[in-house]
């Protein structure tokens, strides 16, 4: 295709669900910006820096995709960048209405930018960054739904290391 996408999100974490994601953008689109937005109604658990970097460790093998962080509209974000497309992740149907929402909205703003949606691989239909941080709070085993280095930074974050 030859073209820009931004892939826009919290990402506190990032989780292999992003990741699945991301991987899947990076080989359709030339370049990939996965760019985090400080969405002030969420109140993170990492700063935004802390998650600029789990990002950039987690997207270090992929040449085509870079990370960046934001906090202006993401259509005008996504137009300064002069990106052709969004992409955005699609688990199970809870998320299509939400989706919906922002995507009419971001298309009244700008026309000219379209949004993809990519459906995760099955084992992560269930995974959010919400999930993983309730279970790393107590202690509980989120290997295999995280990177290595993003469970040892939840470690950290909760005392447990
Ligand atoms: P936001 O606050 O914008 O929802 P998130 O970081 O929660 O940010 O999600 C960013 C994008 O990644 C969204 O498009 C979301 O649907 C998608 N996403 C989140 N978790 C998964 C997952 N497990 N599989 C696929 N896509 C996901």
């Amino acid at each position: 295709m030859g073209k820009l996408a931004i892939c826009p999100g919290s990402f506190d974490p990032i989780t292999n669900g992003h990741l699945d994601i991301i991987n899947r953008g990076a080989k359709v689109f030339e370049k990939v910006i996965v760019t985090v937005f400080n969405n002030q109604s969420k109140s993170p658990l990492f700063t935004v820096e802390e998650r600029i970097h789990l990002l950039e460790e987690s997207t270090k093998d992929m040449p085509n995709v870079t990370v960046d962080s934001s906090d202006h509209l993401l259509m005008d974000y996504a137009q300064e960048k002069k990106a052709h497309a969004v992409i955005r992740g699609l688990r199970a149907i809870s998320d299509f209405e939400y989706e919906m929402q922002i995507t009419s909205m971001n298309r009244k703003l700008n026309e000219d930018i379209e949004t993809f949606f990519m459906m995760t691989n099955n084992q992560y239909s269930f995974l959010s960054s919400s999930m993983v941080k309730e279970v790393a709070k107590y202690n509980g085993n989120i290997s295999g739904l995280v990177p290595k280095h993003v469970e040892e930074a939840l470690k950290r974050k909760f005392n447990y290391k």
